[in-house]
């Protein structure tokens, strides 16, 4: 058996070896089938069992994943089942069944071609996605009209998923039932559906492999890289030794971060700071708190949007914001007010196109014109708010003007709900991200506003040096030592402790150890993060004292550029504490 090495993506890290189970995908016939016209009854009647079961194979997968992962992860089987009622599409399988003759199965394939012609020429990335949502469900009624039905699911505990692609209502079926040890894929890339899943529920995930599902069979066995993006396809001895040797050093390294997790977070002489976690997903928090993370210092309320295709109603972010109060508990949550419109589009509006999205009606200016669903967000929020650890966070204020409405809709909120007699957190505190660097420039000012202020370094760095964040030819010019960024934020941070209100940091500069220490020394005590960095920040954070760190970051203020504060970081605390860079050595 010939041995092969397949670089993908890396999603979700950790290496395992394991037998492969191929996930059967889905088969349309290639060939037409036809059948004599006096059985056309005969076979109308055997298209809608097939119909009828995938409709109450739906409900209960809607259930069960419903059960196990939560309610938001099972809208997809509404979506699914509300295609499978289109009368578009039964008009149209009827006719063909009666018009041509055809068998059921081909009808299927013809109608999917039809679908797949016309989703082919949307533009709109998410709307033309949708396409998998059809080929789900009619695949799943093709399945039900043979003998053979659905592949077994069980099959895949303690193996590893291989598959051409997991269909949106697999993905969070597959991934959660039992334990899957791996998965592999041809399609997908770091954002997608399985991606986040898999980095929730700690599976090591492969994506982007090209044909990885046509290259083995069930039975064969790989190692999956999650770490490194690679999977190995019958491994000889040697290269086994050598993956197994890797295993346990990255096993190691897990350890020690979950060691450093529950070690106190607090410097040398004593001063407690608070490691925090960004989060996408309500999943997501029994991970980041197993990283260390005492609170959720932004949940990025856009995936309630993004993951159904109906706007979000009031409960549907009730359960979310209602599910982390809870299971994060009595640490803080802040959700961040929803930071959509400009590239992240909104599928359920149709929201034109802007000539430069960055710079247009994205996050606050966004809600202040469409209050409808401003309004719901923040009900919604406050309804959640009861157990007290809810905080609200307004993404990209720029004018003192914005707070003022905000503040104006917030109170209307509150008071429609106190006249219903609905409970809330009366002292909920609302917040503002400080990421653009006119709001940055006036904070004094915007502080006497508002509770507190989280900066949000990716865009504030983005703006203030006019550098596109997600632009790799001017990645370079992407400096968060940049003098002129450590005076922006340093006042960021001094404006906030003036007037005693709490200060976060919720962008990537946070998760650099060599960035937190110096933010740590402009008096910071609140970072947010990815989960997977808060061990080596805590690590580096609790090896300095604070007064040894003022004094390094008062010389750094003095230099010109950004390598020049880097260079002096490196020699005054990378090179005297080793120790405190490296995890898992
Ligand atoms: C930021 O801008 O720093 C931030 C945390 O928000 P996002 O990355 O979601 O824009
Ligand atoms: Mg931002």
């Amino acid at each position: 058996m010939e041995f092969l090495r397949l670089r993908g993506i890396g999603v979700s890290p950790g290496i395992v070896q394991g037998e492969a189970v191929l996930a059967e995908s889905v088969r349309f016939p290639a060939r037409k089938s036809y059948i004599p016209p006096h059985r056309v009854e005969e076979e109308l009647a055997r298209l809608r069992a097939a119909l009828a079961e995938t409709r109450e194979g739906l409900a209960a997968l809607k259930r069960e994943v419903g059960a196990r992962i939560g309610e938001d992860h099972a809208f997809i089987f509404d979506a699914h089942r509300l295609i499978l009622e289109d009368r578009v599409l039964l008009d149209g399988l009827e006719k063909l069944i009666r018009e041509e003759n055809v068998d059921s199965e081909t009808a299927l394939a013809e109608m999917h071609e039809h679908y797949r012609k016309i989703f082919e020429a949307i533009e709109d990335e998410y709307f033309r996605e949708r396409q998998s949502d059809v080929t789900d469900v009619l695949g799943k009624v093709v399945r039900n009209l043979s003998a053979g039905k659905e592949a077994g699911i069980e099959e895949v505990r303690g193996r590893i998923l291989v598959a051409h692609d997991l269909l949106p209502s697999e993905a969070a079926l597959r991934m959660s039932r039992g334990k899957v040890l791996a998965v592999a894929l041809d399609m997908g890339g770091p954002t997608s559906h399985v991606a986040i899943l898999a980095r929730s529920l700690n599976i090591p995930t492969v994506v982007g492999l090209h044909d990885i599902s046509q290259k083995i069979q069930s039975g064969d066995t790989l190692i999956v890289d999650g770490t490194d993006g690679e999977v190995l396809v019958h491994p000889p001895p040697t290269v086994r030794k050598e993956f197994l040797s890797k295993k346990e050093k990255y096993d190691n390294y897990r350890r020690d971060l979950r060691k450093v997790a529950r070690l106190r977070s607090a410097t040398l002489d004593g001063v407690r700071f608070f490691p925090m976690a960004n989060i996408e997903l309500p999943e997501e928090v029994g991970n980041a708190l197993s990283y260390g993370a005492e609170g959720i210092g932004l949940f990025r309320s856009e995936y309630i949007y993004l993951q159904r295709s109906s706007l979000p109603s009031e409960e549907d972010h009730l359960e979310v914001y209602a599910r982390l109060a809870q299971e994060t508990h009595p640490r803080p949550v802040y959700i961040r007010t929803v930071d959509i419109g400009g590239d992240k589009s909104l599928p359920q509006l149709q929201i034109e196109k802007e000539p430069n999205p960055a710079l247009g009606l994205r996050a606050i200016r966004f809600s202040l014109r469409t209050q409808d669903l401003f309004r719901v967000q923040l009900r919604a929020i406050l309804r959640a708010s009861v157990p007290g650890n809810l905080r609200i966070l307004i993404p990209m204020i720029t004018e003192i003007e914005e707070i003022t409405e905000v503040k104006a809709i917030f109170s209307e909120v509150k008071t429609e709900l106190r006249g219903q007699g609905i409970p809330f957190d009366e002292k909920i505190p609302l917040g503002i991200m400080i990421e653009v660097p006119a709001a940055a420039a006036i904070s004094d000012i915007l502080i006497k506003e508002v509770d507190f202020f989280s900066i949000g370094t990716n865009d504030l760095i983005q703006y203030h040096l006019a550098v596109d964040r997600s632009n790799e030819f001017v990645s370079y010019l992407y400096k968060p030592l940049h003098p002129s960024v450590l005076r922006l934020v340093r006042f960021i941070i001094a404006t906030a402790l003036k007037e005693g209100k709490d200060v976060a940091v919720c962008g990537e500069m946070a998760a650099d150890p060599l960035s937190a220490i110096m933010l740590l020394g402009f008096g910071l005590r609140r970072f947010s993060m990815n989960p997977i960095f808060i061990p080596r920040v805590k690590k580096a954070l609790r090896a300095v004292d604070v007064r040894t760190v003022r004094r390094i970051v008062n010389q750094a203020l003095e230099l010109r550029s950004a390598q020049e504060v880097e260079e002096h970081l490196i020699e005054k605390l990378l090179i005297k504490h080793p120790d405190a860079f490296f995890l898992g050595q």
